[in-house]
């Protein structure tokens, strides 16, 4: 279970200058509490949403928030507040987030790289995470045996899993077939041009 919510903090309170109440008439007691509401998560901010505003008149104790403001002092009380913003940290959620999309991303076509370096020039032990078309849930594994030139020789895993990563469920030796077959480096490629083969792992790397 996701515990979120919504929490408050008090920003700031300051003396409104120059303004009378609009209650008692006492000039210089007004003062303006700025507070923030934000979303968090696990307590963690995720990003401030509103920030309510309570005008109190010190003297006769009158308060109002923002929607009862007497039209009187409403310009001057908006305008004073707009200097006190949610602090950076209620943005937390929403920095961490871009921070992992932005790491997602550059680690995805880090590997995408990886990938395509190791298949355009295979060596013996190569792993290729492979399933019949784009989509579906299954996956089995292809070992690089030899790759001369053009040709690669490979044996396939006899098993397939519902898992895009099988390596660890099917990479024992048992597991793949005794008979081995020859694919060109042009094959590979269409086979990773048509999303068949997914991943490319090399031992040791
Ligand atoms: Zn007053």
């Amino acid at each position: 279970m996701i515990i979120y919510g919504t929490n408050g903090a008090h920003l700031h309170t300051a003396p409104l200058p120059g303004l009378a109440c609009p209650s008692c008439a006492t000039p210089e007691a007004l003062q303006l509490s700025v507070f923030s509401r934000y979303v968090h998560i696990y307590y963690v901010p995720v990003l401030p949403y509103s920030r309510p505003a309570v005008t109190q008149c010190l003297h006769c104790q009158q308060a109002w928030d923002e929607k009862a403001l007497p039209a009187a002092i409403r310009p001057e009380v908006q305008a004073f507040k707009k200097q006190f913003r949610a602090p950076i940290w209620h943005w937390t959620g929403v920095f961490l987030l871009v921070v992992g999309i932005v790491w997602a991303s550059v680690a995805s076509s880090r590997d995408d790289k990886a990938n395509a370096a190791f298949l355009a020039a295979p060596r013996a032990g190569d792993i290729y995470t492979v399933h019949e078309k784009e989509g579906d849930p299954n996956y089995s594994l292809l070992k690089v045996v030899s790759a001369e030139g053009n040709l690669v020789e490979l044996v396939a895993n006899q098993y397939q899993v519902n898992n895009s990563h099988p390596i660890d469920d099917l990479n024992a030796p048992a597991k793949y077939s005794k008979e081995s077959f020859s694919l060109t480096l042009l094959d590979l490629r269409t086979m990773q041009n048509k999303g068949q083969i997914t991943d490319v792992d090399r031992p040791g790397k």
